[in-house]
């Protein structure tokens, strides 16, 4: 399989060239030339067999070995079904996203990343550092995807003081030779704003061998393929999703699968406060607005990066029409599509809901009383999207959980009355030693960290 940019401009790649690259070098995206059919299940498939099954096109000889990578990347998952379906409704499932090591779905796809990086690299004998910045989830997800790899170091910065106590704890209780975790003294935004800087510098770049695990990283894309394909294995479809969705990337990967030959019908963009993919599904309108903080901070992000793939299609596949649009949208702040652009894949597949956060205390609070069942907030967006539509097929609605509840215990206490606790997993996080090192909200003092560090 080869990969061409979003923007019609970098060269085409192979699989392995494009997870280590992430970005392609004309700013746009990778996508697959072609979209392949998806193999029909065998009986009995667990759910590792199953993801090998439905990456192997799209992967192909770059990684060796992907069957064993997904049994070892799933064995870390709490659960012996990976990604249950729980029913909380008539017809209403919930997927349970959330048992990987960091109680996020972002596990899902990097605790398989971190091992194709791992792979590709002792293969070419080459080794690479990560840096990155997080609010919360990302960074525990991707240093936890990592911590085990030989090839990879790992530098993860983040706001001092300004996370929760357990997404700090799932950074800094890990203990690895590889890994740093950075507390900056400043904003989420100085600390994002310093990994660009060092990115953007390629002299450094090119001597720290410095890479990336954000989320528009194509194979995270693809690895969320797999549990929209497991999910529709086991409902008689077609079936409906509804994604709590902030970057696009998990939704994409829905759209992906349907594309493939999954029997999927509808899917639902759910967006707290911050609701511009709401408003662009809905009314053509996308503009930006600032962000605001929301009881579901990972959705709190106005600009989805990953939607460019999904305008990639839009356009017939013409990376030139895609640059275009997209540059005027950073000129004026509103992007709009034609009417024959939207009938498609906005009339027939995509819907979309936003539920702020009175609305998800409220869904939180029925959905315990109900059913006993205790929400994230993320997810409890999703399942009050589902509720506010009244257009779906007849088929069965797969709600995605994307978070664990304990990983959000205050909001989930406010609404419940009830404080979850952590899986017994993490249950001694907070006993766990921490280590990390604060530095000032100084450039150059973070670069000769990362530069010193590890040598
Ligand atoms: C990252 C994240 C999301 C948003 O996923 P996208 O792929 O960015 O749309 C939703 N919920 C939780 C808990 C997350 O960590």
């Amino acid at each position: 399989m080869r990969y061409v940019s979003t923007r019609g401009q970098a060269p085409e790649l192979g699989f392995a060239n494009v997870l280590l690259a992430g970005l392609a070098n004309d700013g746009g995206l990778y996508v697959p030339t072609e979209w392949p059919t998806l193999p029909a299940a065998r009986p009995g498939m667990s759910y590792a067999e199953r993801a090998a099954q439905v990456m192997a096109p799209f992967v192909g000889d770059d990684v060796l070995g992907l069957q064993q990578l997904c049994v070892e990347a799933y064995s870390t998952f709490a659960h012996r079904a990976t990604v249950p379906l729980v029913q909380i409704d008539d017809g209403h499932f919930v997927q349970e996203l959330f048992h990987g090591p960091t109680l996020a779905f972002k596990d899902v796809a990097l605790q398989l990343v971190g091992r194709m990086f791992d792979t590709v690299l002792r293969e070419r004998g080459q080794r690479v550092t990560i840096v990155g910045a997080t609010s919360g989830d990302t960074g525990s997800a991707a240093i936890d995807g990592v911590k085990a790899c030989s090839n990879v170091d790992i530098v993860i910065l983040y706001p001092h003081g300004r996370t929760s106590d357990v997404q700090r704890k799932q950074m800094t209780t890990v203990h690895a030779p590889n890994v740093r975790v950075v507390a900056v003294e400043g904003t989420f935004d100085d600390c994002q704003d310093m990994v660009k800087a060092m990115f953007n510098d390629a002299p450094f770049r090119d001597q720290m061998g410095l890479s990336a695990v954000n989320s528009i990283n194509w194979a995270r894309v693809m690895a969320q393929v797999v549990y929209y394909v497991t999910a529709t294995d086991v409902l008689r479809g077609p079936v409906d999703f509804c994604v709590p969705t902030g970057n696009f990337g998990n939704v994409l990967s829905g759209w992906i699968a349907k594309r493939m030959g999954a029997p999927i019908d509808r899917l639902v963009v759910a967006s707290n406060a911050n609701d511009i993919l709401t408003r662009f599904f809905r009314d053509n309108d996308m503009s930006t607005a600032p962000v605001v903080p929301s009881l579901s901070p990972s959705m709190d992000i106005q600009v989805s990066s990953n939607f460019e793939r999904l305008l990639f299609e839009m356009n017939d596949r013409d990376g030139g029409a895609t640059a275009d649009q997209l540059q005027r949208f950073r000129a004026t702040g509103r992007l709009a599509v034609e009417p024959d652009q939207r009938a498609e894949f906005l009339e027939h597949t995509f819907l979309s809901a936003r539920v702020d956060d009175a609305g998800t205390l409220d869904v939180m609070r029925r959905t315990y009383e109900a059913s006993g069942m205790l929400l994230d907030p993320h997810t409890a967006v999703g399942v009050g999207a589902v509720e506010q539509l009244t257009h779906l097929g007849a088929g069965p609605m797969v709600t995605l959980g994307t978070a664990h509840p304990a990983k959000f215990p205050d909001a989930v206490e406010k609404a419940t009355g009830v404080r979850p606790p952590l899986p017994p997993h993490l249950a001694d996080l907070f006993d766990r030693e921490e280590h990390f090192t604060v530095l000032p909200n100084d450039l150059a003092v973070v670069k000769q960290f990362v530069a010193t560090t590890f040598r």
